[in-house]
């Protein structure tokens, strides 16, 4: 595979992206980089200062945070300043906050720096809302990966399930409609499909079947 390929994958919350990418980015040999782990980890580090939310603090916070992933087998470890956050950036109260955080153009700028720089080899598979659109709008191949909004919060739901959580559907469901229209409405890079980006509606397909449409979309581009 040349050297520099990057595969942007964005779309909206609980769509996939993630698993797909990281399995997408095994099976190419490339690296994962998990864009929203980064807004979560500002996020994470935010409510254990006790700081109340602010731009300003948010954007401070941004610029001075050291993130760093360290994938183990299935596994793609986040650190924040030496401390492993893997689950803690995925807990409720960051959920919540991490889209106000993520519409912050300074959170932002910051942030857009770091993924380039991480991505600047290439060889990579990196997913998020804006990766297409802003942060590799030269990416040789980029997907929209979504699912209707049902679909998404009954994937979510079997996940938090599997892990012993007690799970409110239609609570899970309003939550993911409503962080979309927060990553959709911003000023700031808002959630959108890139011009040149394939369209996939995933909503009726299989994790294998989605990786592997993505894997012939690479091989396309080649
Ligand atoms: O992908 P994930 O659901 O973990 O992302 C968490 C949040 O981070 C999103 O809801 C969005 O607000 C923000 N995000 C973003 N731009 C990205 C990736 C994530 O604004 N590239």
């Amino acid at each position: 595979m040349e050297k520099g390929f990057v595969v942007a994958i964005d779309g909206p919350a609980g769509a996939g992206k993630s698993t797909i990418a990281k399995l997408a980015a095994g099976k190419l040999g490339f690296a994962y980089i998990d864009t929203g782990a980064m807004y979560r980890a500002v996020t994470w580090k935010l409510l254990q200062s006790g700081e109340t939310f602010s731009p300003g603090i948010a954007s401070k916070i941004a610029r001075e945070i050291k993130i760093v992933f360290r994938p183990e087998n299935a596994v793609n470890r986040v650190f924040v300043d030496n401390t492993e956050v893997t689950d803690a950036i995925r807990t409720a109260a960051v959920t919540r906050l991490v889209s106000s955080v993520a519409a912050v153009p300074d959170v932002r700028t910051a942030m857009v720096r770091q993924q380039r720089r991480m991505g600047q080899e290439g060889g990579i598979v990196i997913d998020g809302r804006d990766i297409g659109t802003v942060v590799f709008p030269q990416a040789q191949c980029k997907i929209f990966l979504t699912a209707t909004v049902e679909e998404r919060a009954r994937r979510r739901g079997k996940e938090l399930e599997a892990k012993g959580e007690k799970v409110d559907y239609i609570k899970l469901q309003d939550e993911i409609a409503f962080r979309d229209k927060q990553d959709s409405e911003r000023e700031v890079s808002p959630l959108r499909q890139a011009e040149d980006a394939v369209y996939l509606d995933t909503s009726d397909m299989s994790i294998e079947q989605v990786t592997d449409k993505i894997l012939d979309l690479v091989r396309e581009k080649q």
